[in-house]
C-alpha cells in the first residue's frame, strides 16, 4: 500500500498522510474502510486483575477510577444501545457510516469466555460496526480468549490493544502494572501467530524515565510485529496513587516542548507502516491536576506539527539532532 512505503520527504510524508508527518488512525481508517471512521467507546462491564484483588486492589497508579476508560458509554446499557448512543453524539460531525467497537473501560478480556463472546458478537452484529478494538492486559489472554478473537477476526477485523506503557522493569513496578516484559512477548507472539492485529500504548514522562530511555520503548517496539502504536502524555489525574506521589515527591512534568521532544523521536523511530493511534492524551478536564497544558488539544497537535515541520522529521525517518 502506498502509505506505507517511507516517504522520502517531509512533503511526501504530508502528501501520502493527509497532511500529518506520521500515519495516523484517521488516514488509515480511510485507506482501509473508505470513508472516515470513528471509535465509539464502549464498556462491557468488565473490572481488572489489578483492581479486584487478584494482583492488587490498587490499580496501576495512574488509572482512575474509570479504569482508563472515562469517555466510554454507561456500564448498564445494553453493547447495542452504547453503540447507538454514541452514534448519535456524533451525528453532527461524522460524515461516514462505519464505526469501530471499542471496549475500552478496564480489561475487557477479563471474564468468562461465553460472556466475552455474547458482549463482542452483539457489538459485531451492529451493521455500522467495521472492527473491534479490544484493550486488555498481555496477563489476561488466555487460549480460549485468543481462540475467541481468531474466531471473530475471521468476520470483521478486531484489533487487541495492550497496555505495556514501558519496557523498563523500574518503571512497571512503580506504576504496578503487575506483569514483566516477558509476559507482553509471550501474548504478543500468540497474537502474531493468530494474525491479529495488536495496537500497544505506551506513556511518555513516567517519573524516573530518560529521554533516552523513552525513546528505547519505541525503538524496542520498532522492532516487533504491532501493527499500531498509541503514546500517551502521563496525565496526573485527581484521585490516583499518581496524584498523591505527585503531591508528596513533585516528581518533573514534561514541558509541552519536551513532550513534543521526546514523541518525535519515538514516532520517527517506527516503521511507516505502524498506525500511530494518538499523540495527545485524553485526560478528562474535570480530573486532570497536570500537566495543565495538555488540555489544549488544538494548540498542542498543532505544535508537535509544527515541530515536525521545523525538524525535517516524519515517522520511519531516524533522529538526527537539530
Ligand atoms: S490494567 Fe488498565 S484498568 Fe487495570 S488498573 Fe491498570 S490501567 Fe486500570
Amino acid at each position: 500500500m502506498r502509505s506505507c512505503e517511507t516517504p522520502t520527504s517531509y512533503a511526501d510524508a504530508l502528501h501520502r498522510w493527509n497532511g500529518k508527518p506520521y500515519y495516523s488512525l484517521d488516514c488509515h481508517l480511510k485507506n482501509r474502510f473508505n470513508e472516515k471512521v470513528y471509535k465509539l467507546a464502549l464498556d462491557g462491564g468488565f473490572t481488572c486483575p489489578n483492581r479486584d484483588g487478584t494482583l492488587d486492589r490498587r490499580g496501576c497508579i495512574f488509572c482512575s477510577a474509570g479504569g482508563s476508560g472515562d469517555f466510554a458509554a454507561n456500564r448498564a446499557l445494553p453493547i447495542a444501545e452504547q453503540i447507538r448512543q454514541g452514534k448519535s453524539l456524533l451525528q453532527n460531525k461524522n460524515t461516514g457510516s462505519k464505526y469501530i467497537a471499542y471496549f475500552q473501560a478496564y480489561t475487557n478480556t477479563y471474564g468468562p469466555v461465553d460472556r466475552l463472546r455474547r458482549l463482542y458478537t452483539e457489538a459485531l452484529e451492529q451493521p455500522e460496526v467495521a472492527a473491534l478494538s479490544i484493550a486488555t492486559r498481555p496477563d489476561c489472554l488466555g487460549r480460549d480468549v485468543l481462540d475467541l478473537i481468531e474466531e471473530l477476526n475471521h468476520i470483521k477485523p478486531v484489533w487487541v490493544e495492550l497496555g505495556l506503557q514501558t519496557i523498563h522493569e523500574p518503571s512497571a513496578a512503580y506504576i504496578r502494572r503487575g506483569y514483566p516484559l516477558s509476559c507482553f512477548e509471550e501474548a504478543l507472539a500468540q497474537l502474531n501467530e493468530r494474525n491479529i492485529e495488536v495496537i500497544v500504548h505506551t506513556i511518555l514522562g513516567l517519573p524516573g524515565e530518560s529521554f533516552d530511555a523513552m525513546e528505547q520503548t519505541a525503538r524496542y517496539l520498532a522492532g516487533k510485529n504491532i501493527q499500531g502504536i498509541k503514546p500517551q502524555l502521563l496525565h496526573v489525574l485527581k484521585n490516583t496513587d499518581l496524584a498523591h506521589d505527585y503531591e508528596e515527591n513533585h516528581f518533573h512534568i514534561l514541558t509541552l516542548e519536551e513532550y513534543t521532544d521526546i514523541l518525535i523521536r519515538c514516532i520517527e523511530v517506527l516503521p511507516p507502516q505502524v498506525v500511530v493511534h494518538r499523540v495527545t492524551g485524553d485526560g478528562p478536564k474535570s480530573l486532570l491536576i497536570e500537566p495543565a497544558w495538555s488540555g489544549h488539544k488544538k494548540y498542542v497537535l498543532n505544535e508537535i506539527h509544527r515541530q515536525f515541520k521545523l525538524r525535517g522529521a516524519w515517522q520511519g525517518r531516524k533522529y538526527v539532532s537539530d
